[in-house]
């Protein structure tokens, strides 16, 4: 395993014409201590776990010293915000520090299976860039601990995101609604490319860096396009963006994650999930639910998440559109909706334990949506793994969670029927179903405990939501506690875009 300085460099985006992006040093922050080290993500380096003790190891993430190989810079994007464009963005606030080569190979993209063995290491919170706008280049410590939480948590759920290595504190205040501990995150993904980066040089009318960035992504990330003719290339390449971001959509929808913040610069090229903001995972289902505060039409609630994915790409196809001919954008935006619906079907299958597809499938799904009104979604699924099909079994557990009673003594009738016309099996069926239904996902007010505490500099609870979110279908006796749904006084946490 190596050291910090042993990692290999290979900055790929640096070496893009200087319209791309800005040179820019992170400005270290007072006192900074280590909040948390995240060794799966530092294997995926092939860094030793040692050097997180390392007296400078804060040194070198927060910028005090240059790593050896990197070259930090801002990269330049635009994006839809809440549906209009917004011509400058960029990273106002994260550095990306270099890109890692590692002599491993580790998965990136979940259920896509897709590994990597470039890492850029890209750095939140490290202070002003040329595309700060109004802002202070800081992130504090309540919205970093979300974000580092969360993004181990979706791959703990399998679900394709950008990693986290380290979180670092500070004593240094950031002003929001009110003065709070500083903090650095430092991510990881192979690349932190967003739609919006291609947006910026088609509203500028730069048509040579447009095919340039996408000839980069293609050559680094979709290398079974770079050999295909230009008039089919970003074609088939698009196609395969909206596939992964119906997918995404899909994963998303399943296990009732909100984003909160749907903008064209949160979309990563590569189709997984990015820049975690006011993100909520649903406790009690409610279709129309909106997880971020500052939201109040509900642009991007629960249920209009599929319908902005479609946005979002209709967005990218629109910038890609000097690369292709009108009918290949149509074409390929085509693929979404069903790329979306069929994956969401299979994963609903799976949740419900089904083995063979059946037409009716549809309408069992449907009903079980609306029979889970106000129920806790997560546990409700994870109920339904210990359903019982034998006669008279009358599954109080279940039962007991749902508010709609007559909906689900109907449903639940319908359902059993279902499973036995498969002939299928409890246990064999529960077995099955307990690596598909998670016991645990980050509810806000498991992450609002870890915050408070981090604010005290008790990493304890941080540490345990480490080790239950990496595997969140393992039942890990004794902390039952973590799979609750929160108290009612704390059903309500509200949080914003204010990070
Ligand atoms: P977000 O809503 O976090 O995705 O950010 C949207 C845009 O605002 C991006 O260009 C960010 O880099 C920028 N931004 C957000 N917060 C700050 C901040 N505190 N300082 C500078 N730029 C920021
Ligand atoms: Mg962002």
């Amino acid at each position: 395993m190596r050291s910090i300085e042993a990692l290999t460099f290979d900055n790929t985006y640096s070496r893009l014409p200087d319209t791309f992006h800005q040179r820019v040093q992170p400005k270290p922050f007072e006192n900074p201590w280590l909040v948390h080290f995240n060794e799966a993500a530092g294997n995926l380096l092939d860094l030793d776990p040692a050097e997180a003790r390392r007296p400078d190891f804060l040194d070198f993430i927060t910028g005090r010293k240059a790593i050896p190989g990197s070259d930090p810079l801002a990269m330049l994007y635009a994006g839809h915000q809440f549906g209009s464009y917004v011509p400058q963005l960029g990273d106002g606030r994260a550095i990306l520090l270099g890109e890692v080569r590692s002599p491993l190979k580790g998965l990136y993209n979940g259920h896509l299976n897709l590994v990597t063995d470039k890492w850029d290491l890209h750095l939140k919170g490290a202070g002003k860039t040329a595309f700060s706008r109004f802002g202070d280049g800081r992130a504090v410590l309540r919205s970093s601990v979300r974000e580092y939480l969360c993004s181990e948590a979706m791959h703990g759920l399998g679900i394709p995101t950008t990693r986290a290595l380290c979180l670092i504190g500070s004593d240094e205040p950031v002003f929001r609604e009110t003065p709070e501990p500083g903090a650095m995150i430092l991510r990881m993904a192979p690349c932190h490319v967003r739609f919006g980066s291609f947006e910026v040089f088609y509203y500028r009318d730069q048509v040579d860096h447009l095919r340039s960035l996408a000839d980069y992504v293609i050559a680094q990330h979709y290398p079974e396009f770079a050999g295909v003719a230009p008039k089919d290339k970003y074609y088939r390449w698009f196609k395969e963006v909206v596939r992964r971001t119906g997918q995404l959509m899909a994963e998303w929808q399943a296990v009732g994650f909100c984003h909160g913040v749907m903008n064209t610069d949160n979309f990563s090229i590569l189709g997984i999930t990015m820049d975690y903001g006011p993100f909520g995972f649903l406790d009690d289902f409610d279709p129309g639910h909106i997880c971020n505060h500052t939201d109040q039409s509900g642009f991007y609630a629960y249920d209009q998440q599929p319908r902005i994915g479609h946005f979002n790409l209709q967005a990218l196809g629109q910038a890609l559109s000097p690369l292709m001919t009108p009918d290949q954008v149509t074409g390929a935006l085509g693929d979404y909706e069903p790329a979306l619906a069929t994956h969401f079907l299979d994963l609903l299958g799976a949740k419900h334990g089904f083995r063979i597809q059946s037409p009716t499938d549809e309408e069992i799904f449907r009903d079980t949506f609306e029979v889970l009104r106000g129920t806790d979604m997560t546990n409700f699924f994870r109920g339904l793994n210990s359903f019982s099909t034998a006669p008279g079994a009358d599954n109080a557990p279940l039962r007991d969670l749902v508010v709609n009673l007559p909906a689900y003594d109907a449903w639940a009738k319908r359902y059993a029927a279902r499973l036995t016309g498969e002939g299928s099996k409890d246990t064999e069926r529960k077995a099955r179903m307990d690596r598909v239904n998670p016991k645990f996902v980050l509810r806000n007010h498991l992450a609002q405990r870890a915050i408070d505490a981090a604010h005290q500099r008790d990493t304890s609870e941080i540490e345990t939501l480490m080790r239950i979110l990496r595997n969140p279908f393992a039942e890990h006796p004794g902390l039952e506690r973590y799979a609750e749904p929160p108290p009612a006084e704390l059903k309500k946490i509200v949080v914003s875009c204010s990070s």
